[in-house]
C-alpha cells in the first residue's frame, strides 16, 4: 500500500536539453496528466558541427505526451532558453507564458514562421500566480544580464520546486529590478523540496561582478580612442546596449546599429521601456559617412566570430560601408561561448593587422557574467534551503563543481541529484530519484544560408537521407593563401548518378569563383572559406536541383 501511494503521488521533472551540455535549456514537470514546459531553448553548433546553423531539442517526449502539455512558461529572452520556441510551438499548440520583454523577442521568431495566428502569448511578472491543472506556479524576479529575467516556483500536492533560471545576484541591476530575496526566503521557510539552480559559473569563486562595473571600463576607451569604436555585444544585452547608448551621448558621439537582430531587439526594447534612447543618438549608415570618425560608434553583433557576420566582415576588411583603420578601438563586450575560443581569437588577429586596438573580456574588464558565482550560488542554497538539490544549466564539470558547493553549505551527498539530459527525476513527499531515462536527441536546424532567412529546414536522420551529403575537399597553402590543385567533390544520396557528373562539375566552378573572390587574407583563414564554399554550394544546389543536401566543406591547410 505505501509503495502504492509513492508511486502515485508523484511528479516528474525531465531535463530535454541543457543538463550535461551547454544551451538548449528545456525541461518537462509532470504532476499526473499536467505537463509545464519550462523554457525551450536553441544550441549554436560548434565549430566541430559542419554544416548546420543551428542545434534544437527532441521534442519527442511532449509530442507522446501533447494531450497533456498545458503550457510553455519562459525565465527570459536569451536564445538559449527561447531560440527553439517556433519549433516547439509548430507541433504543439499551447499557450506561452513569459515577460514582456522575453516575449518581445520571442515574437520576431514566431511571426517569421506564421505562429502568431494561433498561439497565444501571455504577460507574466514577478508576483504573478498560474495555476495548470495540479500545477501552481509562482513566478519570481530574478537578475540576469537580460532585462525581466525571472525563476519559478512549482507547486503540486508533493512539494514546492524552486527553478531559479538563469541569475545572479547583482546588488546594483541597471534597471534596479532586484533577485526577489524575500519571496525566495519565504519559500524556503515554507519548505522548498528540490532546488534546480544554474551552474554555469559554480567553477567561479566569489561575488559576479554587478552588470554597472563595466562602465568605467568602456568609458575609459571613450576617453582615449580619437577614432571610431566598434563595438560587439549579444543583440539581446540590453543593458549593456544602454551603458554605450548612454557613454556615445557623453562623449557626443552618434551611434550607427549595424546587424538585423541588433536592430529589431534594440526596437523592442525601446517600444517597451527597457531602453532609453538619448534623443538624436542613432544614425544609418548613409548618415555616417558625414560624421567624423571620432565622432561614431558601431554597434554590433557578430561577437562569437560567427563567420559570415558584420563583425567579421569589418575584420577582414570587407564591409560595405566601414573600413577599420590606424587609431580605431574594437570593444568585444560579451562572454565567449565555449567552442568559439580559437575563432574569436582569430578575428582578434585580423583586426590587429588593420592597426584597431582590441579591448576584450579577459584583459580589459569589458563584460562581466550574467551568472552566479559561487558565493551568490550558495547564497540562493541557503535561502531556499532545499531539501533536494539538482544543478543545472551546464556542462557535468559545472554541475559537478555546483554539487561540491551544495555539500559545502550542507547538502547531504545523498539529496544531491546529478542527472544528464533525458534523465527523468522523479519526486516524492520524501525522495527525489532518477527513475529511467526517456528518449532524448538533438535535431540539426539549416536556415539556408545568409540573407535567406526564408523557409527552415529541419534536418533529421531521415532528411538527411533523403537529402544527401556533399563534401568538398580544398587544400589551400597558408603561407601564400593559394588554392592548391582543383576542389574535389563527393556525393552521398544526393542526385541521380547520372547527372551527377555534369552537376559536381559545374558546382567545382562556383567553389573555385568564390575563392578567387576571396582576399589573400581570408583565404588563410580556413574558416572563411569554409563557410563561403558551404553558403554558394547551398545556392548553387537549391538553384539547380532543387535539392538541400548538406554541405561539409573540408579546407586543408598545406
Ligand atoms: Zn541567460
Ligand atoms: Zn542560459
Amino acid at each position: 500500500m505505501g509503495a502504492c501511494n509513492v508511486t502515485n503521488n508523484r511528479m516528474e521533472i525531465i531535463p530535454l536539453g541543457g543538463l550535461g551540455e551547454f544551451g538548449m535549456n528545456i525541461m518537462a514537470v509532470r504532476y499526473h496528466d499536467d505537463i509545464v514546459v519550462v523554457d525551450a531553448g536553441l544550441m549554436f553548433p560548434r565549430d566541430d558541427l559542419l554544416g548546420v546553423d543551428l542545434v534544437i531539442p527532441d521534442f519527442a517526449y511532449l509530442l507522446e505526451n501533447r494531450d497533456k502539455v498545458r503550457s510553455v512558461i519562459l525565465t527570459h529572452g536569451h536564445e538559449d532558453h527561447i531560440g527553439a520556441l517556433a519549433y516547439l510551438l509548430k507541433e504543439i499548440t499551447v499557450p506561452v507564458y513569459g515577460t514582456p520583454l522575453t516575449l518581445g523577442f520571442a515574437h520576431g521568431r514566431l511571426k517569421e514562421n506564421g505562429l502568431l495566428d494561433h498561439v497565444e502569448l501571455i504577460d507574466i511578472d514577478p508576483q504573478t500566480a498560474l495555476d495548470f491543472g495540479a500545477i501552481h506556479v509562482e513566478v519570481l524576479g530574478m537578475t540576469h544580464s537580460i532585462a525581466d529575467s525571472v525563476g519559478f516556483a512549482v507547486t503540486t500536492p508533493v512539494g514546492t520546486v524552486v527553478f531559479t533560471g538563469d541569475f545572479k545576484l547583482d546588488q546594483s541591476p541597471l534597471n534596479g529590478n532586484l533577485t526577489d530575496y524575500a519571496a525566495l526566503s519565504r519559500l524556503g521557510e515554507q519548505g522548498v523540496l528540490a532546488l534546480f539552480s544554474d551552474s554555469t559559473n559554480s567553477e567561479r569563486p566569489g561575488f559576479t561582478p554587478s552588470e554597472i562595473h563595466v562602465r568605467p571600463h568602456i568609458e575609459q576607451v571613450f576617453h582615449t580612442c580619437r577614432k571610431k569604436i566598434l563595438v560587439a555585444c549579444f543583440a539581446s544585452s540590453i543593458h549593456r546596449i544602454q551603458i554605450i547608448l548612454d557613454l556615445a551621448r557623453d562623449f557626443g558621439r552618434r551611434v550607427v546599429v549595424i546587424g538585423r537582430s541588433m536592430k529589431e531587439n534594440i526596437t523592442i526594447a525601446s517600444d517597451l521601456g527597457y531602453l532609453s534612447i538619448p534623443p538624436g543618438i542613432l544614425a544609418d549608415s548613409s548618415e555616417a559617412q558625414s560624421i567624423p570618425e571620432g565622432q561614431l560608434v558601431i554597434l554590433s553583433t557578430g561577437s562569437q566570430a560567427e563567420p559570415l557576420a558584420a563583425l567579421t566582415r569589418l575584420a577582414f576588411g570587407k564591409h560595405k560601408d566601414f573600413a577599420v583603420q590606424e587609431g580605431d578601438a574594437v570593444i568585444l563586450s560579451a562572454r565567449i561561448i565555449p567552442g568559439n575560443e580559437a575563432r574569436v581569437s582569430r578575428l582578434v588577429n585580423h583586426f590587429c593587422r588593420r592597426g584597431a586596438r582590441v579591448y576584450d573580456e579577459s584583459h580589459w574588464m569589458m563584460h562581466v557574467s550574467g551568472h552566479a558565482s559561487q558565493e551568490e550560488l550558495k547564497l540562493m542554497i541557503n535561502l531556499t534551503k532545499p531539501r533536494f538539490f539538482i544543478p543545472v544549466h551546464g556542462e557535468y564539470r559545472q554541475l559537478y563543481a555546483h554539487a561540491l558547493l551544495a555539500r559545502d553549505v550542507g547538502i547531504p551527498k545523498e539529496r544531491i541529484i546529478l542527472a544528464e539530459t533525458g534523465d527523468i527525476i522523479a519526486l516524492s513527499e520524501n525522495s527525489v530519484w532518477i527513475d529511467g531515462k526517456t528518449a532524448v536527441g538533438r535535431r540539426l536546424i539549416d536556415e539556408g544560408g545568409l540573407a535567406a532567412l526564408d523557409e527552415v529546414v529541419v534536418r533529421d536522420r531521415q532528411h538527411l537521407s533523403e537529402e544527401g551529403v556533399v563534401l568538398a575537399v580544398v587544400a589551400i597553402n597558408k603561407a601564400t593563401g593559394r588554392v592548391e590543385g582543383t576542389p574535389e567533390l563527393v556525393s552521398r544520396g544526393h542526385v541521380q548518378e547520372d547527372d551527377a557528373a555534369a552537376f559536381l562539375a559545374e558546382a567545382r566552378q562556383v567553389i573555385v569563383k568564390a575563392l578567387d573572390d576571396c582576399t589573400q587574407e581570408e583565404r588563410e583563414d580556413s574558416m572563411v572559406p569554409a563557410e563561403i564554399i558551404r553558403t554558394e554550394l547551398k545556392r548553387y544546389f537549391r538553384k539547380r536541383t532543387g535539392t538541400r543536401p548538406m554541405i561539409v566543406p573540408v579546407i586543408i591547410d598545406i
